[in-house]
C-alpha cells in the first residue's frame, strides 16, 4: 500500500500491546486501517462497524465458554454472559418484532444451515434463488453443502425484466412441493414481495425462510419492508448493511423456537462467540436509534444516485436501477469484463467486486458484471453528490480503456475525497 504522507499515526495501534508483542501483525493491521480509510469501499456486503461495536467484539468476554442458552448453560460462571445474551435478544426483538431470536450462529452460512437442519431431512426438497441470478451459495448451490445434501429446485428472474417472476416461482412450488422456500439474495437490486412468497408457501405447505443478510440494515431502518410478519424464519448476517460485527441472527415464530435453538447448538456449533454476542447487542442498540433510520434511507438514496449517474454514462443496470442498497452493472455493452474492471477500479481507489449478471455467457471467474453497494460510504457520510462522483470516476476508467495514467489521476482524487469523511 502506498499512502504517502497521508497516513496518520494510528495511536491505538502505535501504543498497543500488539505493536510491542507482534509488530509484524500490527503493521499489517495498520495498513488495512489505512486501506479502509483512503479507499472508497463499494462492496455491497461490507460496512464500517462503529468503534463501540469493535470494542465489544474484542472484549474480555471472549475468554469465556458458555455452551447452552441463558439460564441453561453447561458451565459455571455465566452470571454476566447470560445478561449480555438476553440483552442482544431483547434488542433484536424490539428492532425487528420477532417472537424468538437466536444470536449464536457464527455467521450467515451457519445460520442458514441451522434452518435446514431444523426443518429438513437429508434429501428433502428446497426451493431457492439461483446463485447465477443473485441467490446465495447456501440457497442450494452445488458448491455448498446445501446443494449436496438436499434436493434443490432453483427459481430465477424474468428474462425480459430481470425481476423476480412470482408466477413462475409459484409454478415451481406447485410442481416440486418443497418443504422449504427461501427468499433473499446477495445481488438483486430490488425489494422483495414477502406477501407473495408467503402465499406460495401456504399454498404448498412449505416453511418460508427469508435470508435478509444483505438488506437487514434497511429493514431495521425502515427503508425496506420487513419479512418478519410473513416468514416462519428470518436469518441475517450482522456485518453487512446492519453494520455490526461478523455474526448472524436467526429469528422465528415462537412455535419453531426449540427447533432453531437445538439446530444452532448442539446441532451445528459448540460455544457461542460471546464477544460477538456483546457486539451484536451494541449494534442493535445503535440500530434502534433514529440516526440509523437516516442512514438506512440514505443508503437507498445513495444507491439510486449512483444508478442514475451510471445510466447517464450509458451503463446498463440489471433491472434498470435499484430500490435497495446495491447496483448490478451489466458491462456487456461496454466491451469490458468485470474482473479487469474491478482490478482497475481498485487501483483508482474504488473497491468493488466483479459479479455474474443473469444469463451471463461468461464463467463466474470472469463474469460480465460489477456489483456496487452504498452502505460503507453512507456510514462515512457520503451523500448523493459523492455517489454521482463515483459514477463519473467509474465511467472515466471504463472510457479510458483502463488507462494507467487516468487511473493514477483518479486515485489521487478518490483519496482526497476520503480524507474529508472520517471512518469510525
Ligand atoms: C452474505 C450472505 C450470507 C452468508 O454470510 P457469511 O457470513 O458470509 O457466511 C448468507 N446469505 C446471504 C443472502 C448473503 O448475502
Amino acid at each position: 500500500m502506498n499512502h504517502p504522507a497521508a497516513v496518520p499515526a494510528i495511536p491505538t495501534l502505535a501504543t498497543s500491546p500488539l505493536t510491542r508483542t507482534d509488530p509484524q501483525l500490527a503493521a499489517l493491521l495498520a495498513e488495512e486501517e489505512a486501506r479502509q480509510r483512503f479507499k472508497i469501499r463499494l462492496i455491497a456486503s461490507e460496512n464500517y462497524a462503529s468503534s463501540a461495536v469493535r470494542e465489544a467484539s474484542s472484549s474480555v468476554i471472549t475468554n469465556q465458554y458458555s455452551e447452552g442458552y441463558p439460564g441453561a448453560r453447561y458451565y459455571e460462571g455465566q452470571q454476566i454472559v447470560d445478561q449480555v445474551e438476553r440483552l442482544a435478544i431483547a434488542r433484536a426483538k424490539a428492532l425487528f418484532g420477532a417472537e424468538h431470536v437466536n444470536v449464536q450462529a457464527h455467521s450467515g452460512s451457519p445460520a442458514n444451515l441451522a434452518v435446514y437442519l431444523a426443518f429438513l431431512k437429508p434429501g428433502d426438497t428446497v426451493l431457492g434463488m439461483q446463485l447465477a441470478h443473485g441467490g446465495h451459495l447456501t440457497h442450494g448451490s452445488k458448491a455448498s453443502i446445501t446443494g449436496k445434501y438436499w434436493n434443490i429446485v432453483s427459481y430465477g428472474l424474468d428474462p425480459q425484466t430481470k425481476l423476480l417472476d412470482y408466477a413462475s416461482i409459484r409454478e415451481l412450488a406447485l410442481q416440486h412441493k418443497p418443504r422449504l422456500i427461501i427468499a433473499g439474495h446477495s445481488a438483486y437490486p430490488r425489494q422483495l414481495d414477502f406477501a407473495a412468497f408467503r402465499a406460495i408457501a401456504d399454498e404448498v405447505g412449505a416453511i418460508l425462510m427469508v435470508d435478509m443478510a444483505h438488506f437487514a440494515g434497511l429493514v431495521a431502518g425502515g427503508a425496506h419492508p420487513s419479512p418478519v410478519p410473513y416468514a416462519d424464519v428470518v436469518t441475517t448476517t450482522t456485518h453487512k448493511s446492519l453494520r455490526g460485527p461478523r455474526g448472524a441472527i436467526v429469528m422465528c415464530r415462537a412455535e419453531h423456537a426449540a427447533k432453531i435453538d437445538k439446530a444452532v447448538f448442539p446441532g451445528l456449533q459448540g460455544g457461542p462467540h460471546n464477544a460477538i454476542t456483546a457486539a451484536i447487542a451494541v449494534t442493535l442498540q445503535e440500530a434502534l436509534r433514529p440516526e440509523f433510520a437516516t442512514y438506512a434511507g440514505q443508503c437507498v438514496a445513495n444507491a439510486r444516485a449512483l444508478a442514475h449517474g451510471l445510466l447517464d454514462h450509458g451503463f446498463n443496470l440489471v433491472t434498470g436501477g435499484t430500490d435497495n442498497h446495491l447496483v448490478l452493472v451489466d458491462l456487456r455493452n461496454k466491451g469490458i469484463a468485470g474482473k479487469p474492471l474491478a482490478a482497475a477500479l481498485d487501483r483508482a481507489g474504488l473497491v468493488t467486486n466483479y459479479n455474474a449478471v443473469p444469463w451471463d455467457e461468461q464463467p463466474p471467474q470472469n463474469p460480465s458484471g460489477l456489483r456496487l453497494g452504498s452502505p460503507s460510504m453512507t456510514t462515512r457520510g457520503f451523500h448523493e453528490a459523492e455517489f454521482r462522483r463515483i459514477a463519473d470516476w467509474i465511467a472515466r476508467v471504463v472510457d479510458s480503456g483502463l488507462d494507467d495514467k487516468v487511473i493514477a489521476e483518479i486515485a489521487v482524487e478518490t483519496q482526497a475525497l476520503c480524507a474529508g469523511f472520517p471512518m469510525p
